[in-house]
């Protein structure tokens, strides 16, 4: 086992992931930015080593302070959390190049997930069922595109190759708007992804977001460890994740969720990795797949039980799993909120200095948060400040708690969404179970917010 990882990344999951190394007893080594400096985890680390300035470019962006750094504390493995350099597969290149163990996959699988038409083709071969559309990407030939749409049928989208974060996609209703929506699409992805690459497929219409969490090692051995739903989502952002996936018959979860291991043996998988999939009229479709531990791995963790970062580590360090697909049980309902520093219905992020925090407790809670009383939320970043998971027997009983956690959050000095998941724990249609990928835009308007 490692002695001594390095952590590049920020926030809620710098922490998560040196609680992970503590409990392995490996030493942290944890690279923070100036507006960093009075984060919890850097207090806490073993070692932490200033990179830079704000900007992410800067800091958490930087390859090479990333690297001495490691290089100069000894550390052994580097752990790249979410976001940043976490799906940059030079990044892991360059890590394993200076003799350093990438806590991921290999570079290649992360170069060939990253290229949504190279990674929809790995899946079509693996048995892995994709959203209906054209093979590969689109040509030059505007005939050519007009026929694949006419197969396809409309509406259609045009999503980028170097494609994420919800951004490099245009739906089209119709064969006028067709031609110009992929021109203006190439365009958009040259400039933003460095790659004009597109591709075309089905437009679903109500579908919910539906992922699977897999865990593979470097002997072949490769699990699925349940589904999640996180469909409640606004402008792609998500907000609020369950497991289990409410209402979905567990063999037809079953089915796909063994696909999706199979296919981590069949591309050369390891580590930790989520298979995302819309779900509409009791089919899955696969998007894309993240080659890195996700903001909603906790409420896996809570139904099953195993650590998702330490399985990380330990097979990043060549060890095997330590169970099998069968020993795999998932138990009772966890539900997460991710809570941000914003306006709970605008949305405008409101950094600043946080005056009380209160967090929740009690059975089947769990707060994963890096912030405290007095903690200034700097503007450079993403939002989020923190995330509320809690577990119950059945769904039922997840949702009181997750009422009870949020009635006893208290965060002043900022603005924060926890009044909205207020909101939306009472909601009857969230209650019931099941809501597509739209219901929370709709919600909000409906609601004139
Ligand atoms: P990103 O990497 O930018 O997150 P995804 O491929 O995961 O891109 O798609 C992001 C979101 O866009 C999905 O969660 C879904 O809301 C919407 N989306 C993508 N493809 C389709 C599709 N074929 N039909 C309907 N919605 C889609």
């Amino acid at each position: 086992m490692f002695k001594k990882i390095l952590i590049a990344n920020r926030g809620e999951i710098a922490l998560r992931i040196q609680r992970a190394c503590r409990e392995l007893g490996i030493k942290s080594v944890v690279v923070y930015s100036e507006a960093d400096r009075d984060a919890k985890y850097v207090k806490l680390a073993d070692e932490a080593v200033c990179i830079g300035p704000a900007a992410s470019a800067l800091s958490y962006l930087n390859m090479p302070a990333i690297i001495s750094t490691a290089e100069v504390t000894d550390a052994e493995a580097i752990h790249p959390g979410y976001g940043f350099l976490s799906e940059n597969a030079d990044f892991a290149e360059r890590v394993e190049r200076s003799g350093f163990t990438f806590i991921g996959p290999t570079p290649e699988c992360i170069r060939q997930m990253g290229d949504k038409v190279l990674a929809k083709q790995a899946m079509i071969k693996s048995g892995v069922p994709c959203v209906p559309g054209g093979e590969g990407a689109l040509g030059e030939d505007p005939r050519e595109t007009v026929r694949t749409a006419r197969t396809i049928g409309y509406p259609v989208i045009i999503k980028a190759a170097g494609g994420g974060g919800g951004r490099g996609m245009r739906v089209v209703h119709t064969e006028a708007a067709l031609l110009h929506a992929v021109q203006t699409t190439r365009a958009e992805a040259g400039a933003a992804f460095g790659n004009p690459s597109v591709y075309m497929e089905k437009f679903l219409q109500n579908p919910r977001h539906i992922e699977i969490q897999v865990l593979a090692d470097q002997h072949r051995n490769a699990v699925w460890l349940g589904d999640r739903d996180c469909s409640m989502q606004r402008r792609h952002q998500k907000i609020i994740e369950e497991a289990p996936a409410p209402g979905i018959p567990r063999r037809v979860i079953e089915r796909i969720g063994e696909r999706c291991a199979a296919a981590c043996k069949k591309i050369g998988y390891r580590g930790a990795g989520t298979f995302e999939f819309l779900y509409e009229n009791g089919e899955f479709f696969f998007i894309e797949m993240n080659t890195r531990i996700q903001v909603e791995h906790p409420v896996t963790e809570l139904v099953t039980g195993i650590d998702i970062v330490q399985m990380q580590i330990r097979v990043a360090a060549m060890e095997k799993l330590p169970f099998t697909q069968r020993q795999i049980e998932c138990r009772g309902h966890s539900i997460e909120c991710r809570i941000n520093a914003e306006d709970p219905y605008k949305f405008t992020p409101s950094p600043g200095r946080i005056t009380t925090w209160h967090p929740p407790g009690g059975p089947g809670v769990r707060v994963d948060s890096h912030v405290y009383a007095n903690y200034f939320v700097p503007p450079n970043y993403d939002s989020m400040i923190g995330k509320i998971i809690v577990h119950g027997d059945t769904r039922e009983q997840a949702l009181a708690r997750m009422r009870i956690a949020l009635s006893e959050t208290v965060i002043e000095g900022i603005s924060t969404n926890i009044p909205l998941h207020r909101e939306l724990m009472v909601d009857a249609k969230f209650i019931e179970g099941g809501t597509s990928i739209h219901y929370l835009e709709g919600w909000m308007s409906e609601h004139k917010r």
